[in-house]
């Protein structure tokens, strides 16, 4: 009979669907997500979906930019046990990523700024005061425990699975230089950046237009390449009661309306990659990466295989093509 036959498909489409959930779940999380590249534990499904979806979204902007398969993932919510993390590698989740349910963090932000709101412009009306509200909300949950924040950490995972696996299996505490990999931080920021949705991406392509345009806070390119993170050296923001130990735990992508320095580096570091994209070859932060890791300077690297990859073939032209390409793009700059 027809209908038992689709009855029968569709449980077997289910069965098939949950493979993956069925091995790793763990007890304490309600819901389990699950895409082709890997699973997220959560809370709730639609938390769990959302950043299942957010994720697979960047495994193809991986294989694409870095020229590399993204390793099998695997999210899990609420601090999750050294025990836990250990099985999950085991099932064949090398990327696993401790994540937040920042609902309750993103609740309390949204009272405080209601009461700031309603004490520096009294006479708002309620319409412009939830439209105010959203936007910023909006802006929190792409920085801290929304998807793409999880994309973007998740795009860090890779990149330090991916290039520099003796990091990634090790203690990440040993090697203080540098903020997240042990590759240089404009990179290492990077392999975050072009992971984010496009509305978060635009955002950081705003602000680049608006300090190029001002003429400040938009390092010349050479010093960009050579900066340190602006945070380092800060406490990353974690929420209240995250563990400290065993995993990396991270949940903001960069604070939201944060310090002006933090928020020009991820602004230039996201111009920047579209520059590379757009003018080198496919893959050419993965071959970038790969001559990082090593140990080749970013100019050493320029001379060997800066123009195979359509890039000239020394810092004062390639700052010569950035300038161009970012005035082409953005207007003059102030
Ligand atoms: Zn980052």
């Amino acid at each position: 009979m027809k209908w038992l036959g689709l009855a029968a498909m569709a449980l077997a489409a289910t069965a098939e669907a949950g493979v993956r959930c069925d091995a790793v779940r763990i007890d304490r999380l309600a819901a389990c997500a699950e895409g082709p590249g890997g699973v997220v534990l959560g809370p709730d499904a639609a938390q769990a979906e959302g950043i299942v979806a957010a994720i697979e979204a960047g495994r193809p902007v991986f294989e694409s930019v870095f020229g590399q398969p993204a390793p099998a993932y695997a999210v899990v919510f609420d601090n999750p046990t050294g025990a836990e993390i250990a099985g999950l590698k085991a099932a064949g989740y090398p990327a696993v990523l401790p994540w937040v349910d920042a609902g309750p963090l993103v609740a309390q932000f949204e009272q405080k700024l209601r009461e700031s709101i309603r004490a520096s412009i009294p006479n708002l009306d309620k319409q412009q005061e939830d439209k105010i509200v959203a936007d910023k909300l909006d802006e929190l949950r792409a920085n801290i425990g929304g998807p793409s924040a999880a994309a973007h950490e998740m795009g860090h995972l890779w990149f330090s699975r991916v290039f520099w696996s003796d990091f990634a299996d090790g203690d990440e505490t040993e090697i203080p230089k540098h903020y997240g990999s042990p590759g240089p931080d404009w990179l290492d920021e990077v392999s975050g950046l072009v992971f984010e949705n496009e509305a978060t991406a635009d955002t950081r392509r705003m602000r680049f237009r608006d300090l190029w345009a001002e003429g400040q806070g938009i390092a010349p390119l050479p010093d960009f390449l050579a900066m340190a993170h602006p945070e380092q050296g800060k406490t990353r923001e974690t929420p209240p009661g995250a563990p400290t130990s065993g995993s990396r735990v991270v949940i903001a992508a960069g604070p939201p309306g944060g310090a002006r320095a933090t928020s020009a580096f991820y602004a230039e570091g996201r111009v920047f990659a579209d520059f590379l994209i757009a003018e080198g070859k496919p893959g050419v932060l993965g071959v970038i990466a790969t001559a990082m890791a090593k140990g080749t300077s970013f100019d050493e690297w320029l001379a060997a295989e800066g123009a195979a990859q359509g890039l000239p073939a020394d810092a004062a032209a390639l700052n010569r093509r950035w300038m161009e390409w970012a005035t082409t793009t953005y207007g003059a700059p102030g």
